[in-house]
């Protein structure tokens, strides 16, 4: 499959596009055109295995850049972990935090990670990947190529902006991945790691690369829970509890009533910059039964403004408590835009955005109606469902484990069930070194 910049003419390959992130122009990679599942497989969605499905549907995009046998190797390697799309009474759940950063960051960094392995085999030079993080990202993406052969990571995150939690999934792991703590903003941590790709020495001596979050090969892994959990939704029964479902007592409310057989799922979906509903997009492009999407925001409203008026503005984020999600320009618009026409995107999404207190009534609700925990996210999703009722059934995207934010949840909904993950990232020792914010003291660190 060939790939296009938004911005222009000229065709990549699937590895050229992976490797490079951003396009020469400044562009998103796109695929040149979104395949369709065979019937064979559209119609066995919901009896198949989550990696026959991942199988199927990334193979298309990346055909001619990954052989099969390595496809399948990559795809067991990546998804270690369970998508279950679980009845929590009135709507279901879309669970996709039971990862090892516990957020659904992990399937696209876990991914994205093994693909560069696999694309630079033979590579003498290591590579080395720079990231930016205000937090969430990083984690997922020290993480997902934590023990990658032939690749190591630096993350820069700003000093004393990140949660205990986030300091210790970024920089406790050690081996391949370094944390550096800059003395300064997530925009001043942002703007070394530019500085560092336009800076001739370190260009010349090192394979740099970037790993940002659009990065088409982490948005293409996204696609396989949509197909899945559509796949498992027309089926009428939803998955049992996972190992990390946030829920009072297992099963008190599983009792089946938020599918329906025969019923395509509309998924509501929390979004920030785009990448995951546009990963939903494309599975419903491909073919897979959903019957359509509710964007979700908070405050940030850039999108559903955009979806109601018709005008693209996009303005300074403000601070919520989904801050995830606090995007006020959501970088995956290109995509959609270069994909679909305001009128096709209003024939399949509806927006909806939910203010911090509406959120917090969610997670309150939900917790007493039907013991399930909500994370600020995924409350935003709840609340944006209940606002825009739909015919059928309903799926909201779990993107975080509740957990994460137990200083939003506890105080609303009471103790939190602590998942695995959680635990063990709490356990590690964060060992960053502190920078000042400034190009030299990233280039000493990284020619040392
Ligand atoms: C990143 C993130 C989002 C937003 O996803 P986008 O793909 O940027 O729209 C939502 N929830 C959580 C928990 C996240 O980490």
């Amino acid at each position: 499959m060939n790939f296009f910049s938004t911005r222009g003419k000229i065709p990549a390959s699937f590895a050229q596009a992976a490797l490079a992130g951003l396009a020469p122009d400044g562009g998103l990679f796109v695929p040149a055109e979104i395949p369709r599942y065979r019937n064979a497989v559209k119609n066995s969605l919901g009896s198949m295995s989550f990696h026959e499905i991942a199988f199927e549907t990334i193979k298309p995009f990346v055909e001619g850049g990954i052989e099969d046998a390595a496809l399948e190797e990559l795809i067991a390697g990546a998804f270690s972990f369970e998508a279950p799309l679980i009845d929590a009474g009135k709507f279901a759940v879309l669970e996709l935090f039971h990862g090892p950063t516990a957020a659904f960051k992990d399937f696209g960094a876990r991914f994205m990670a093994r693909a560069f392995a696999c694309l630079r085999r033979g590579e003498s030079r290591p590579l080395r990947i720079l990231v930016a993080t205000s937090g969430d990202t990083g984690g997922a993406v020290a993480d997902g190529f934590f023990g990658v052969e032939g690749i190591s990571v630096t993350v820069l995150y700003p000093g004393g902006r990140v949660s205990e939690l986030q300091k210790k999934q970024i920089a406790g792991l050690g081996g391949n991945i370094s944390a550096l703590e800059v003395d300064g903003s997530f925009d001043d941590c942002q703007a070394l790691v530019k500085a560092a790709f336009r800076d001739r020495e370190l260009t010349e001596k090192l394979a740099l690369s970037s790993a940002n979050s659009i990065n088409i090969a982490r948005l293409i892994p996204q696609t396989v829970y949509y197909a899945a959990a559509a796949g498992r939704a027309l089926t009428g029964r939803a998955d049992p509890d996972g190992a990390a479902t946030p829920r009072v007592s297992a099963g008190t409310n599983a009792a089946g009533t938020a599918l329906k057989a025969g019923e395509k799922v509309t998924m509501a979906v929390p979004s920030g910059n785009f990448g995951n509903l546009t990963a939903g997009l494309y599975a419903y492009a491909m073919g897979a039964p959903i019957a359509g999407f509710i964007a979700a925001t908070n405050i940030n409203k850039t999108i559903p403004e955009y979806l109601e008026s018709g005008e693209y503005k996009t303005r300074v984020s403000k601070a919520t408590i989904s801050n995830a999600m606090d995007v006020g320009a959501p970088s995956n618009f290109e995509r959609m835009n270069a994909h679909w026409s305001l009128e096709e995107l209003r024939r399949v999404i509806r927006g909806v955005s939910v203010n911090d207190d509406d959120t917090r009534a969610a997670i309150s609700a939900v917790h007493r109606g039907y013991g399930y925990f909500l994370d600020p996210h995924g409350a935003v999703g709840w609340r944006a469902a209940e606002r825009m009722p739909v015919d059928g059934p309903l799926a909201v995207l779990g993107t975080a484990h509740p957990a994460k934010f137990a200083e939003t949840v506890e105080p609303l909904a009471g103790a939190l069930p602590v998942p695995a993950s959680i635990a063990k990232a709490m356990a590690r020792t964060a060992a960053a070194k502190n920078i000042p914010n400034k190009l030299e003291a990233l280039r000493e660190f990284l020619l040392a």
